[in-house]
């Protein structure tokens, strides 16, 4: 046996009639994605029947079949329909499975009455797993815990659960939507913005802006080398974001012409503790084209396509914008996650892989949750800068009791504490104090 409990040659075999590609998902997330178990499926009922071998488990099948018994609820069959509610997840109709896919695929966003904001992104208010309190913790990876105890029996499970949480991690994400507030923007914008300055009065603002760019004093936005101490204070591993959007009215970053953001990005690649990853824009989310440019661009800069991505302002199409990462070859997409609110937006804290509903199938995308943005606390939920530390601490409570990753997202604009930031100082490190150490 191995300090798991479980040999590690044992497989669980799960015999499931007429499964579909929705078995395949819920499977994969429960059994591969949060509890690192082997297994496979075994459909010939003769040979899941007669071979003993591993852990033998049947979902939906008759109750006379020997291994563990998970019922069937019948969502995990239905291919082509949605349903707004939720699936049992207690008492005799229960079905853990079929509740995990439900939340997993994120079925309700897809109905035709689901709720968007300005920007198109589904807004949870009012939504069953916002009202049931299931947003502000991991839920689809309590569920896989109950499943888990069931198939290894007390015992072995212990001994596995163990290893599960000690597994949890933090894990930083920063997006750069402006890698700098005043340098590298080019001669026309920075000229614009002088004169605008000035028919504002704004004279002291216009002369920063100049001394910024003659050298005589640092970029606000200039936050890296901070944000490298604060995380080498923790041992931290951290996977920044870059917009390199053309201009527009919600894309506003440095061209990606820019020899300084080309500069910047690959310094932050060299040193170990970081990974340079790409933040698609707002326009991109809708525009194929634009997304391809973008594309390109990061790979004349890193010479490297990117292999992970996360969309500006979260912003999606359902379904085209992640089939347009995966066209591209993006093998991770860090989008998911509310603007409106904190917590696990898909019950699920652990990456896993993208099903697409409308084509019912589970494909090679990884989604990489993360439960807070910056943002979040400062412009929908108004919390004041000195309770986040605390709210984080929570969420990352919630998370260690399953061992999955806490993952949250924060700017580099945050961590200087000037305009709608200026009390944020100190807020980046003492969240990193409040999650890390326990
Ligand atoms: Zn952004």
């Amino acid at each position: 046996m191995s300090s798991s409990g479980i040999h590690p040659s044992m497989v669980v075999r799960v015999h499931a009639p007429d499964r579909t590609p929705r078995h395949e998902a819920a499977f994969d997330w429960v059994l591969t994605a949060v509890l690192g178990l082997k297994w496979r499926w075994e459909d010939d009922v003769d040979v899941y029947q007669n071979d003993v071998e591993g852990i033998r488990c049947h979902y939906g099948a008759s109750l006379d079949l020997p291994g563990v018994a998970f019922p069937a609820e019948g969502l995990l069959s239905e291919l082509g329909q949605l349903r707004p509610k939720a699936p049992e997840i207690e008492g005799g109709n229960a079905d853990l499975f079929a509740a995990a896919f439900w939340m997993g695929s994120r079925m309700e966003e897809f109905l035709p009455q689901a709720l968007r904001d300005d920007h198109g992104r589904f807004d949870p208010s009012g939504s069953e797993p916002e009202q049931k309190g299931w947003l502000a913790r991991p839920v689809c990876e309590e569920w896989a815990f109950q499943i888990g105890e069931k198939l290894l029996g007390e015992e072995a499970w212990l001994a596995h659960r163990q290893r599960l949480i000690e597994a949890h991690r933090v894990e930083p994400t920063l997006d750069v939507d402006s890698a700098y507030a005043f340098r590298g923007k080019g001669a026309y914008r920075t000229l614009g913005a002088t004169f605008r300055d000035l028919l504002r009065g704004k004279l002291r603002h216009a002369w920063r802006r100049w001394a910024v760019i003659m050298g005589q004093s640092k970029d606000p936005y200039d936050t890296y080398n901070l944000a490298s101490q604060w995380h080498d204070d923790h041992e931290l591993k951290v996977r920044w974001f870059f917009l390199l959007a053309d201009f527009g009215a919600f894309d506003k970053g440095l061209p990606s012409s820019s020899p300084l953001l080309a500069r910047l990005m690959r310094t932050l690649e060299r040193q170990e503790a970081n990974e340079v990853h790409w933040h698609p824009g707002h326009q991109a989310a809708s525009d194929g084209a634009a997304l391809k440019s973008e594309f390109k661009a990061f790979e004349r800069i890193m010479g490297r396509p990117p292999l992970a991505s996360r969309q500006h302002y979260l912003r999606m199409e359902p379904t085209l914008s992640r089939r347009r990462l995966l066209d591209l070859g993006i093998q991770q997409d860090h989008t998911e996650g509310h603007a409106k609110c904190t917590g696990w937006r898909g019950g699920f804290a652990r990456h896993r892989r993208w099903y697409d509903l409308e084509a019912e199938t589970l494909t090679a995308l990884e989604l990489y949750p993360f439960a807070a943005m910056d943002a979040t606390f400062l412009r929908y939920m108004k919390v004041p800068p000195e309770d986040v530390p605390q709210e984080m601490g929570v969420l990352a409570d919630a998370v260690r009791k399953t061992g999955g990753p806490l993952r949250f997202l924060w700017h580099n604009e945050s961590l200087c504490p000037e305009d709608q930031w200026r009390h944020w100082g100190q807020v980046y490190p003492a969240v990193l104090k409040a999650t890390c150490e326990r």
